[in-house]
């Protein structure tokens, strides 16, 4: 006989403190509890603020489940970052830290740090599995999916680049639900024009995993053709300027051969050309890219290639 549960929607925002203008900060949290017991799955979004195109894909998702074939429970959290989101910026205005470097996070220190220990006490500790989602920014578009702790779940999100690193960064929200042994999934998915195209393949690649995990009914559609890349290399420009990119987005996921021109800097004062961005591996796949005309930093990301030739044989 199967065990019924009561089917619940829940929202709340949790306090985690005030600010100097005497608002809250708060974590805004969806729970919805299926009819079926099962896992409990936390999917989360926007802890870079400017990686609003995670916040919409939850949205969708929350749109589409139907709790009474559900089975678990699912914890939203579709702005992680609410300071950032509100400034469109990566790291948090009032002390610029990136809050995806500080898990867990401290009760006293930097407002960064401080809702880093709540995300950790009200969200990361509740769950059982673990998709985080990130994206290229205001700019950019990036698209592949981490293999951390899970590699089924990882191709589960069918998405065609998988990169297994070598060196993962630390303190991430993954990092601390890593180390408690929960499957975790961070995906890079969108950004720059957040294309609906974009939009909708993170919405499927969830459903999908939950389709994995099986949360809800249906079998999940396995994508055969997946490359996993070893090796990225993330270009930082050494000088600024107006980027003029030599490709279009629809180069994303592409492969290039040989040594190409990707984009190129001029100063826009003097149209002085100060830096050539160029690919840098005999075959290239791009896994990151600016396709618009834009302002660059140095040392902003401007491009992350691929080494097809260092990828794991497909199985
Ligand atoms: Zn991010």
């Amino acid at each position: 006989m199967e065990v019924q549960t009561k089917t619940e929607r829940k929202y709340e925002e949790v306090f985690v403190t005030h600010l100097s203008n005497g608002e809250k900060l708060t974590l805004p949290i969806h729970t919805i509890t299926g009819a079926q017991p099962g896992p409990i799955l936390g999917i989360s979004a926007a802890i870079h603020g400017d990686e609003i195109i995670g916040t919409e894909i939850i949205r969708r998702v929350y749109d589409q489940i139907d709790e009474s074939n559900l089975s678990g429970t699912v914890l939203l959290l579709p702005i992680a970052n609410p300071l950032a989101f509100e400034s469109v910026s990566r790291n948090t205005p009032m002390d610029m830290n990136n809050l995806n470097r500080l898990f867990p996070g401290t009760e006293k220190g930097w407002i960064s740090e401080v809702l880093a220990n709540s995300i950790t006490k009200n969200f990361l500790d509740k769950v059982e599995y673990y998709i985080d989602l990130h994206a290229g920014g205001a700019v950019p578009i990036v698209d592949y999916v981490y293999i951390q702790n899970d590699e089924s779940l990882s191709r589960a999100f069918n998405f065609p680049l998988l990169y297994r690193p070598s060196n993962p960064y630390e303190g991430t929200t993954a990092t601390y639900t890593m180390s408690k042994g929960i499957p975790s999934i961070t995906v890079e998915v969108g950004g720059g024009p957040n294309f609906e195209k974009d939009i909708e393949r993170g919405v499927q690649g969830i459903i999908n995993s939950m389709k994995h995990l099986k949360m809800i009914p249906g079998t999940p559609v396995k994508k055969e053709d997946q490359t996993v890349l070893t090796e990225i290399k993330l270009i930082r420009p050494e000088h600024g300027g107006l980027l003029v990119p030599a490709y279009d987005f629809d180069y994303v996921g592409k492969e290039i051969v040989g040594k190409q021109v990707l984009a190129k800097i001029y100063n826009p004062k003097t149209f002085e050309l100060v830096e050539t961005i160029e690919t840098p591996f005999e075959r290239n796949v791009i896994v990151q890219m600016r396709g618009l005309l834009a302002t660059i930093n140095p040392g902003d990301y401007s491009f992350m290639i691929g080494n097809l030739d260092t990828a794991e044989p497909n199985k």
